[in-house]
């Protein structure tokens, strides 16, 4: 249950990295009415569940797709105990199993952080912007953000989409550097960037939901 000043009446939201359903409450409710109002929808919050992307958890021999090709994850005690590391299809990760889904994540992580970094640098020289900073996040649906002081936020879920998705995200990110909305004009600069928008966009729209499900070890279902 939240509590929000903004809101104007109860409503139901999906999350899918926790794999819950929030409620969503106008201050001032109570909340035996809130549990009420989820009662009333609780077919609807059953097939919302029911059709949640499957947990796909960072376990030895489980398959991550890494900008867009798919990488079996390796669990190799000899193999030092360093940051998984990605080659021909494997991201091989030594170490203890119980620090493999940590290792896994932080290997991808570090591989966002150069992928978006290499990206917006080169981007932000094209349109003779400046980035003052760059964060990691684990969020929510929004995939990235610019902030009126140059402060870019990515999600590092991004390294688990196809290459043009990255890229896409990066271009709209850096052009809001020049253009803090989404006018036309700022279009255009996202289009000197990259040649497609629509069809990144769309992929993030379809299997957003499903990324935020890799390497989550949240499961009401399990
Ligand atoms: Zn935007």
């Amino acid at each position: 249950m939240r509590e929000s000043t903004r809101a104007r009446r109860m409503a139901l939201r999906v999350d899918p990295a926790r794999g819950q359903i929030q409620i969503v409450m106008p201050s001032g409710f109570a909340e035996t009415e809130a549990i009420r109002f989820a009662g009333r929808h609780l077919g609807w919050i059953q097939a919302r569940l029911a059709a949640l992307p499957p947990v796909q958890p960072f376990v030895d021999g489980a398959r991550v797709p890494v900008l867009g090709i798919d990488h079996v994850i390796r669990h190799d005690p000899a193999a030092g105990r360093g940051l998984g590391h990605r080659r021909n299809g494997e991201i091989r990760v030594g170490g203890r199993v119980e620090h493999l889904a940590r290792r896994v994540r932080d290997g991808l992580v570090a591989e966002a952080r150069q992928c978006l970094s290499e990206r917006a640098a080169r981007f932000a020289n094209t349109l003779n912007v400046r980035i003052q900073r760059i964060t990691l996040r684990d969020t929510r649906g929004r995939w990235g953000s610019c902030s009126a002081t140059g402060h870019l936020s990515f999600s590092w879920r991004l390294i688990l989409t196809p290459e043009s998705v990255l890229t896409y995200v990066v271009a709209h990110e850096v052009a809001h550097l020049r253009e803090l909305n989404h006018s036309p004009r700022f279009w255009t600069e996202v289009a000197r960037l990259v040649p497609d928008s629509d069809t990144p966009r769309a992929w993030l729209r379809r299997h957003g939901a499903a990324l935020l499900r890799i390497g989550s070890s949240f499961d009401p279902k399990a």
